[in-house]
């Protein structure tokens, strides 16, 4: 539901990404503030966000960007946050509040917060809601609809600019979750950041291999090896950011993870089908229980929408063979 009056009056949005976009269409669908600045490094970026007509006003710099605004949310890569609060801290407005969107929480508190002047509310944010595109003509202002965008303000936060960074962020269709930003970042160490890595590791191993063809690869994807693609298409700079920036957390997960291979390795070599169908009949629980909370869709196939798929013959060694 749109908001009946505005929650801030100036909104500046540093990037113009796929969130910085979905921000600036959801903000201004939901009548959440009055004004959108928005501002990216280059100025192709700045260029295409002007003719998208995503903001009220396209500005040149960082700094420029965030004059007058009761809402400043970066949405950058997580290797550039320090510098940029660095560069807007001297001309925030006193009262503003400040907050991000990156992936990882603790590097981000630890390279803004020092920039950041007295009177300025800084709220860090995470909203847990993506696509493997990037750029600003990715971003729908659907984007955070019945997704979590999990806050984790540092321990002084002002309670009441906490809340209105919630209210904000519930107005764009999130559910919204606090927790500690060294918490946040083991939660999606083993939720997200993980994952991705395995999906890099494994689409980078398929096509190395020798003795299967890439053309193979390709047109036997739909095993399982095609979701893997679409996560590891996901932006090189966001996700290198995420990994250096993540580094402890995720190194503690993928220790675990390399344990778990090893007992499925052991697993298989022993031929112990129990240990295996064990294992399989825990994780397939794990999905149902996503699909019921509603955090993915029942449908086969990844919920992509079938009757749009075109009707290709099925492929060989299986297509006439009756
Ligand atoms: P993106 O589509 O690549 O957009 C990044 C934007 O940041 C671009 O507009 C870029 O401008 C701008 N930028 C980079 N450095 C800048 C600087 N120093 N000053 C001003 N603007 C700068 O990335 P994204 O997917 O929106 O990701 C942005 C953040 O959201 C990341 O921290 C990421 O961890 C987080 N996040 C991403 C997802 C996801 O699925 N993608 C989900 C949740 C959170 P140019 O185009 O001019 O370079």
């Amino acid at each position: 539901m749109r908001a009946s009056t505005p929650l801030f009056n100036r909104l500046a949005l540093i990037g113009a990404g796929l969130i910085g976009s979905s921000i600036a269409r959801a903000a201004r669908a939901q009548g959440a503030v009055r004004s959108i600045a928005v501002t990216a490094r280059t100025a192709a970026t700045r260029r295409r966000a002007a003719e998208l007509g995503l903001a009220d006003q396209v500005a040149e710099t960082n700094a420029a960007a965030v004059e007058g605004a009761d809402l400043v949310i970066v949405c950058i890569p997580v290797g550039q946050c320090g510098a940029v609060a660095e560069e807007i801290g001297p001309h925030l407005q006193a009262g503003a509040i400040v907050s991000d969107v990156g992936s990882v929480k603790g590097a981000v508190l630890r390279d803004m917060a020092p920039h950041l002047p007295a009177g300025v509310h800084f709220v860090a944010a995470h909203p847990v809601a993506g696509t493997e595109y990037s750029g600003p003509d990715a971003g729908f202002a659907e984007l955070f609809v019945n997704r979590w965008c999990i806050l984790t303000p540092p321990a002084n936060a002002d309670p009441s600019a906490v809340e209105r960074l919630a209210a904000f962020w519930r107005l764009l269709g999130a559910n919204v979750e606090t927790m500690t930003a060294e918490h946040h970042d083991l939660v999606l160490a083993i939720t997200s950041h993980l994952p991705h890595l395995i999906a890099y590791t494994i689409v980078g191993t398929a096509d190395e291999l020798s003795q299967v063809t890439r053309s193979e690869v390709l047109q036997f994807s739909a095993g399982g090896f095609r979701d893997f693609t679409r996560i590891a298409a996901s932006d090189p700079t966001m996700w290198r950011d995420v990994f250096l920036a993540n580094k402890d957390a995720v190194l503690e997960m993928l220790g675990r993870f390399n344990e778990d291979v090893a007992a499925l390795t052991r697993a298989i070599h022993r031929g112990d089908g129990e240990a295996l169908f064990n294992h399989f009949t825990r994780t397939r629980a794990i999905r149902k229980g996503i699909v019921a909370i509603g955090q993915d869709s029942p449908a086969p196939d990844f919920g992509r929408p079938h009757p749009g798929l075109p009707h290709e013959p099925l492929p060989r060694p299986y297509a006439g063979e009756e």
